[in-house]
């Protein structure tokens, strides 16, 4: 028998969460059966979305969340012994899953377990990171619908994490001028000296409207939000005629059971003709390999860098969630097991 510790729900989020909402168990796997795969984690990932979304219904159940895991046993035609595999299994050390189904958890998610491609010798960390989730949620959510040309001036914010270091990059590499928000001056100068923005500032410190006069005097066409509230209203009411806004999440309220209120949009909307669309990534799916092929090839190519803060021990995944949503994390935050 296998044993396996999970992180439980121990009570709903109030405000930021706090290590007591989480409650650390211990249970004996059953045995695995036609169909499904033994698994053991290698690496968690902890994401904006697992504060965002409503977990009150799982209570006293698993966290949900993706990992990197290895098949241990198979009794499964697609996966053998030794693969790594994507997929939403939980905060649990080990699981026993069928490997057609999905593993959403309460989750809106029907992605299904994933061997992971290859990944030509980089870090398996990476398949929930820059080559999964948050990278394809750059590729498809800043290509897609902001659309970049060349010479545009594109503005992105939480511009020090996963997905937002990632966007930056995508634009550089389309050509455009980008300008990034982050929450230290750590993070600003390491945007501007090793991912290569334009400019880039301390969304605590600065005039948002003042800092995008300096550095955007021709307006921005391309707005990649993370953040939400009333740094987006400023963003917009900076916009040229006909820019984009890919709506990506707001995690400026994620916190908040009553959501803040902002400057009205409408009008700079309507006057600039501004096209705003929100999305979820997995939207996608169906061209889920193209992003993390795209991204390999990038990062192969010198054009990307990635970047992830590691937290060490099955045990400090809830202080790591905690952590990433107070900004502590440089890129991807990941756990290795
Ligand atoms: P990050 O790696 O960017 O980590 C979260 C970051 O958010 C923190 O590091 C912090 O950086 C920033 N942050 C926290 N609180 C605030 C605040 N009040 N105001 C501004 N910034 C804040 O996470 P991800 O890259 O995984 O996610 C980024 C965004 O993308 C989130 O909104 C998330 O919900 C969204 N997302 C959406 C997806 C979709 O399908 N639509 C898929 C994946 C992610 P700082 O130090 O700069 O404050």
């Amino acid at each position: 028998m296998v044993k396996s510790k999970r992180w439980i729900i121990a009570k709903i989020f109030d405000g930021e969460p706090k290590k007591d909402d989480f409650k650390l168990v211990e249970e004996e796997l059953p045995p695995v059966k036609d169909g499904e795969i033994l698994l053991e984690a290698l690496y968690f990932s902890v994401d904006p979305y697992m504060r965002a979304f409503d977990l009150s219904g799982l209570v006293g159940q698993q966290m949900v969340g993706s990992q990197i895991a290895k098949v241990l046993e198979s009794k499964h035609k697609d996966y053998k012994l030794g693969d790594l595999v994507m997929g939403y299994f939980g905060w649990q050390s080990h699981s026993v899953h069928h490997g057609d189904e999905p593993c959403s958890l309460g989750l809106d998610s029907k992605i299904k377990p994933y061997v992971l491609p290859d990944i030509q010798g980089l870090s398996p960390s990476l398949g929930l990171g820059f080559l999964g989730m948050p990278g394809n949620t750059a590729y498809f959510g800043f290509l897609e619908i902001c659309k970049p040309k060349a010479g545009e001036t594109v503005v992105v914010n939480a511009a020090a994490g996963a997905v937002g270091m990632h966007v930056g990059q995508i634009a550089k590499i389309k050509g455009c001028r980008v300008i990034g928000f982050a929450g230290s001056d750590d993070k600003v100068e390491w945007l501007k000296k090793e991912i290569g923005f334009d400019a880039a500032y301390n969304y605590k410190k600065v005039d948002i409207d003042k800092a995008l006069a300096e550095s955007a005097p021709n307006g921005v066409d391309c707005y990649f939000d993370n953040v939400g509230g009333e740094m987006s209203s400023i963003v917009m009411n900076r916009m040229n005629h006909f820019g984009r806004v890919s709506v990506c999440g707001a995690i400026s309220s994620y916190n908040d059971a009553v959501k803040p209120k902002a400057t009205l949009v409408q009008g700079m909307v309507n006057r600039s003709e501004l096209k705003i669309e929100g999305f979820m990534v997995y939207r996608w799916e169906e061209r889920w390999l193209e992003g993390i092929k795209q991204n390999i090839q990038w990062i192969k190519e010198g054009k990307l860098k990635y970047q992830e803060t590691i937290t060490k021990g099955f045990e400090k995944i809830p202080q790591a969630f905690i952590e990433m949503l107070e900004g502590k994390n440089f890129g991807k935050a990941i756990i290795k097991a």
